[in-house]
């Protein structure tokens, strides 16, 4: 998802320049040709059914950009800013295909105008799929809210029970996007890591952090109210890898899908060493912390606490996850060895792993899920 994020970011700006500049790789109607142009193939003509559509597209899509760009500052609910941009996306794209096949001249080959008009179609495909025919399959597999409670400050957790079905097939690490309290095809959802794994049974739970408007009401949410899951997704999923160790290094509420790997490791045995490096600012934001002393104590796990603002009677490790503490915790042998599963704040995701990578670990050898897709 985040790969398909980062590529949809960078085709959008490349073909916001090609766009923006294209109409001025041609020649003016009273200007003289390119010598090599003898049909004049790269004149601008200028009827209007075929560059008015065009000109729509050329002006909207610099807005439509512009406007992801500037998302954060817009104080949008993100969900409202998503539907405008689907939409508007939407209205550029059937501008441009007007406009290439009215206007164009080798885009206007028959066998070009059915790839635009193909491509055209695979989009509109692809929404109906997402916004018509994967909500009609939620539909029948329906979740209720089991329960939701304070496990940290500012921070939840919530579990949903299926409600007529055997549950969701996933693997521990991995996350789904939610609707809760809305029907399936509400474009009300938001995605979280599942924080309880498939051995734990059908029930799926889920550790959010209050941030906006979604986050700040759990709540208010009651036992029994709707749900419905859109997943699993993800590939934050270190179990199955070969690596004969695992660190784990979490920040905040990027703990929650640590908290489902470690339950599937221990129902499976699985005998490989683990560590869990887990920052937070103060000792209020541990969630599960007295379960995860539980497991080190029975020799599960190797459990690393750094925390920014200690306690006076803070053992643990105190200041922000750096080279400093990655190298005393992780040995030569480990690091050029174990798998990394990285979880937290962007800005600590791209610290640690740049750390990482600075230590020999290989990049084929960390995974990570960053919250956000800025
Ligand atoms: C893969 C993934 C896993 C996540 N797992 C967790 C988790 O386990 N626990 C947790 O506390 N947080 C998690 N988050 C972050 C969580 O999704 C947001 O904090 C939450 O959606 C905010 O919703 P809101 O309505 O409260 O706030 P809003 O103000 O509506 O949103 C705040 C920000 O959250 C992001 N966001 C909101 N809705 C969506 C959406 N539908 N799709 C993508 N991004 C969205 C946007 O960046 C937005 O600017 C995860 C995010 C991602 C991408």
């Amino acid at each position: 998802m985040d790969v398909t994020m980062r590529w949809h970011r960078v085709l959008a700006r490349v073909a916001l320049v090609l766009v923006l500049v294209h109409p001025f790789l041609y020649r003016g109607i009273r200007g003289p040709a390119y010598p090599w142009d003898t049909t004049r193939q790269l004149t601008l003509s200028w009827e209007p059914e075929a560059i008015l559509p065009g000109a729509v597209a050329w002006l909207l899509l610099p807005t439509l950009v512009g406007l992801a760009l500037s998302r954060a500052g817009l104080g949008k609910k993100y969900q409202n800013w998503r539907l405008g941009h689907g939409v508007m996306a939407m209205v550029i794209c059937v501008f441009a295909i007007w406009h290439v096949l009215a206007a164009g001249r080798y885009s206007a080959d028959p066998v070009l105008s059915y790839l635009w008009l193909a491509l055209g179609g695979i989009a509109g495909l692809c929404l109906l799929r997402v916004y018509l025919l994967a909500p009609l399959a939620r539909l029948r597999r329906p979740w209720r809210v089991a329960r939701t409670a304070k496990v940290a400050e500012r921070t939840w957790e919530l579990v949903l029970a299926p409600d007529g079905h055997e549950g969701l097939t996933y693997e521990a690490g991995q996350f789904a996007w939610l609707q809760v309290g809305h029907g399936p095809f509400s474009v009300d959802d938001n995605p979280f890591s599942i924080a309880s794994a498939p051995s734990d049974g059908p029930e799926l739970r889920f550790v959010i952090k209050e941030l906006g408007d979604f986050t700040r009401s759990l709540g208010q949410i009651s036992a029994g109210a709707r749900a419905f899951v859109d997943g699993p997704f993800g590939h934050l999923t270190p179990i199955e890898c070969d690596a004969p160790g695992i660190a784990m290094i979490a920040g905040g509420v990027g703990i929650a899908p640590m908290l489902g790997i470690l339950n599937e490791l221990r129902a499976r045995n699985d005998p490989r060493p683990v560590t869990l490096v887990y920052g937070n600012r103060a000792a209020s934001q541990i969630v599960d912390g007295d379960r995860l002393a539980a497991m080190e104590q029975a020799g599960h796990l190797r459990l690393v606490h750094v925390l920014s603002e200690p306690p006076q009677d803070w053992t643990g490790e105190v200041g922000l996850i750096d080279s400093d503490l990655l190298r005393r915790t992780f040995d030569d042998d480990q690091r050029s060895t174990w798998v990394f599963v990285l979880c937290g704040p962007p800005k600590m995701l791209s610290a640690v792993r740049k750390d990482l990578l600075a230590m020999k670990v290989s990049a084929r050898q960390i995974l990570s899920e960053a919250f956000v897709y800025d």
